[in-house]
């Protein structure tokens, strides 16, 4: 800790942001840089805890005071060093986690946290501006070959620590592009494609080989693979969506929100892709976002920056506090109000709203949703128990235009599951335990949102990690790749 009264001095900041009017005309990032002296000023604002509660709060054990100290220091070379010990992606989560590092942070019992998260992304933009990030392909290889199945975050982290144990990688990809949601879910205003493509780039000068338009169980044979490769890592995965079955589902204008976003990031990245269904614009359109989380959020900032006359969000849930409650002590992730940047840009929030009926008109077009208000029975922890609608508040909301937003169920089950027989949990992700990330079939090894189900990067990046390192002592017997329980200890 170099400044002792720095977390007194200094105030939170964040960098500037392009205003919502000027940042709804385009699909790119819109968060700048601090100066040096803010920066400087916001590593100074950490306290150096004795029991630094922000690696708890970090799932892949990120060493957050060392590298706040280096960043005051100036010591680039070291921040990295410290930030890529344990993250492969900075560069991902210092612009898209929703930092429960930061909901832990001591400092935020009494004050705003340390900005983690900017300070994350100073220090992997700073290391590539100076030329520190450079392909790591090992000298020594164990002649051993890994299949990678998925290119999102966590496929990609278990192929680029398995590379460094020296196996060989293989990824598939179904889609045309590596990256899984990161490319082809979160939209570009969120993050920028490029920053992808500059860390592809990193992993194929390692070695790594991406096969991308390759769906296996269907291109590839589950068995082909089997009979290919020394082991295999599940990280496909959960991409089935959760439906609304109300009267009214198949009139034309309801999607699935993962549709929408999917076919805008291909229009923002690929200038002459062809649509393979029906293309769905917002434009002068009356749209409403069923389901209050950072999906639906996305739908919302996509539908602005397509012109749409109205947007309005609905959650089942009531809108949750602005503070922390008793039933969400520090340092515990809260679940709080949180106002994206797409909110900012122009959104109607309704709490406590039910959707139960889709209207259409005489064409079979979305007219209008039928909604009532609703309240919740909580229990003596405050969780949800059931709901009772409100009498009378029954009414009809105009749009043309809906997205289903309200989570996912589960992986594809036919195709590649089906046929390698892997084993699933009661709620249809593939089995295994968070020790060792093993299927019940020999040598299959599964990560991320497969396993986990529907979360976050910075999670699917650990399990990626963690899971690499099963395999890679599965392979060997024995394994110098680091897993985050060490970190956390010695750290
Ligand atoms: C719209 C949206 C916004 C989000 N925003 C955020 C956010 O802001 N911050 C955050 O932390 N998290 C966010 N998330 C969650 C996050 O994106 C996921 O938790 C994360 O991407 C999961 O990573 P993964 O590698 O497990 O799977 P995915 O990213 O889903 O990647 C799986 C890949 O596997 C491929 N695949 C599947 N089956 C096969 C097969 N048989 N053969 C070949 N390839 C196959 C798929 O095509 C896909 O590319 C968001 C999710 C969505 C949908
Ligand atoms: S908990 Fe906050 S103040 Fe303490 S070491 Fe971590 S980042 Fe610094």
């Amino acid at each position: 800790m170099s400044h002792i009264t720095g977390f007194k001095e200094f105030p939170r900041v964040l960098p500037p942001k392009v205003a919502p009017t000027e940042r709804v005309r385009h699909y790119q990032e819109f968060i700048g840089m601090y100066s040096e002296a803010e920066l400087n000023h916001q590593a100074a604002r950490c306290m150096d805890c004795g029991i630094p509660f922000c690696h708890s709060g970090c799932p892949l054990g990120n060493i957050i005071p060392e590298f706040n100290d280096a960043v005051y220091q100036q010591d680039w070379q070291e921040a990295y060093r410290i930030l890529a010990s344990t993250n492969n992606f900075p560069e991902f989560t210092g612009r898209i986690c929703p930092a429960p590092c930061e909901s832990a942070c001591v400092l935020s019992i009494h004050s705003q946290p340390v900005a983690i998260e900017e300070i994350e992304k100073h220090i992997i933009e700073i290391a590539f501006e100076k030329g520190f990030v450079q392909p790591t392909a090992p000298v020594l290889k164990t002649g051993q070959t890994v299949a990678v199945v998925g290119s999102g975050p966590a496929g990609l982290a278990a192929a680029a620590q398995l590379t460094k144990a020296g196996h060989t990688v293989t990824v598939f990809e179904r889609d045309d592009r590596p990256g899984g949601l990161l490319r082809y879910g979160i939209p570009d205003f969120k993050l920028e494609k490029w920053v992808i493509d500059r860390r592809i780039e990193l992993l194929e000068k390692d070695g790594i080989e991406f096969r991308c338009n390759t769906e296996v169980g269907k291109d590839i044979s589950a068995d082909e693979l089997m009979n290919s490769f020394d082991a295999v890592v599940l990280a496909g995965g959960a991409t089935i969506p959760r439906d609304l079955t109300i009267p009214g589902r198949d009139l034309k204008g309801i999607h699935f929100a993962m549709d929408y976003l999917n076919q805008q990031n291909k229009r923002v990245s690929q200038p002459d892709w062809v649509h393979e269904h029906e293309p769905v614009f917002a434009t002068d359109q009356d749209v409403v976002v069923i389901g209050g989380g950072d999906t639906g959020s996305d739908c919302v900032g996509t539908a602005n920056r397509q012109g749409a006359r109205s947007v309005r969000q609905f959650a089942m849930m009531m809108e949750p506090p602005k503070e922390r409650t008793k039933h969400m002590p520090w340092p515990t992730y809260p679940l709080l109000l949180s106002t994206t940047s797409s909110h900012e840009e122009g959104c109607e929030r309704h709490w406590g709203v039910n959707t139960k009926a889709f209207l259409g008109d005489m064409q079979g077009n979305l007219r209008a949703l039928l909604v009532t208000d609703i309240t919740w029975e909580t229990d003596e922890r405050g969780k949800r128990i059931k709901f009772e609608e409100i009498a009378g508040s029954e009414r009809e909301i105009p749009a043309q235009l809906a997205f289903l937003a309200i989570g996912y169920l589960h992986p594809r089950h036919d195709g590649l599951l089906t046929d390698l027989k892997v084993e699933l949990d009661e709620r249809g992700h593939v089995q295994a335990t968070e020790r060792d990330y093993r299927t019940n079939v020999d040598k299959v090894f599964v990560a991320g949102d497969a396993r986990r189900g529907q979360s976050l990067v910075v999670w699917a990046i650990s399990e990626g990690r963690e899971a690499a390192r099963q395999v890679d002592l599965f392979l060997t017997g024995k394994t110098a790749l680091p897993s985050k329980d060490a970190v956390a200890m010695f750290a």
